[in-house]
């Protein structure tokens, strides 16, 4: 049990209380998915005003009250915020060019907790948002989105989408033996991509990294075009 705060007006009191009623079970997930939770406390603010989108910090994480409600488009802002603990704030990208790995992996997280809590599947997810990207414009590297598109929505939900390809491929058990590889290893440090590939390579044997690599990440993150979609 990860001690935690959860700090709002008086007056969204119930609000609060039924948006954040899963948010004990949606951090025993991520320990389960992502390895031990990286800090001492976890707290959530809810702000009087509405906010745009809302924001995380090391250990802290603010909403507006306009997200304090139980739709899965809320509920799944509370996933992604909570999941940058692990991805972005524990392991941080070295370099801005390497955004994915905050993005892509806390939008593959909502992905993940909207299985467990019974609503589309991680393929159902992962099958309509490829049917997204694949209506947009296929201009976008993700290893090196450029500073114009570091936070396209693109960059979400095909870094999602690199994961999910990650995990066909190599199963589940590898898949999240190699995440809370990743976080082990560079916990509290900078990150890049190819972290993360030998992160792979240490769970797959340097023969299967490689290979993984070229067939896998490859056509996700270094060449523009849409590769089909993958299936777990
Ligand atoms: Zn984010």
């Amino acid at each position: 049990m990860v001690p935690g705060r959860l700090i709002h007006p008086a007056r969204l009191q119930d609000a609060v209380t039924s948006a954040f009623a899963d948010h004990g079970r949606m951090m025993a997930f991520f320990v389960d998915c992502f390895g031990p939770y990286p800090y001492a406390s976890y707290d959530v603010v809810v702000t009087d005003d509405a906010l745009e989108i809302p924001l995380e910090s090391a250990t802290l994480s603010t909403f507006g009250s306009n997200h304090a409600t139980r739709d899965w488009e809320n509920q799944r802002l509370i996933a992604h915020e909570l999941a940058h603990q692990w991805f972005g704030n524990c392991l941080t990208a070295a370099q801005w060019r390497d955004i994915w790995l905050h993005e892509g992996f806390a939008c593959y997280a909502e992905w993940l907790w909207s299985q467990e809590v019974g609503l589309d599947s991680t393929q159902e997810q992962a099958a309509r948002h490829h049917q997204g990207l694949a209506a947009q414009s296929q201009d976008l590297l993700l290893c090196d989105p450029g500073p114009k598109n570091m936070f396209d929505d693109r960059v979400y939900k095909r870094g999602a989408l690199t994961l999910h390809a990650l995990r066909g491929a190599i199963g589940d058990e590898a898949f999240f033996a190699v995440l809370r590889g990743f976080v082990a290893d560079h916990r509290h440090r900078v990150v890049s991509t190819s972290d993360l590939e030998k992160a792979i390579c240490r769970v797959l044997g340097p023969t299967g990294g490689e290979q993984v690599r070229r067939t896998v990440l490859d056509p996700w993150l270094r060449s523009p075009a849409l590769p089909p979609i993958p299936a777990i």
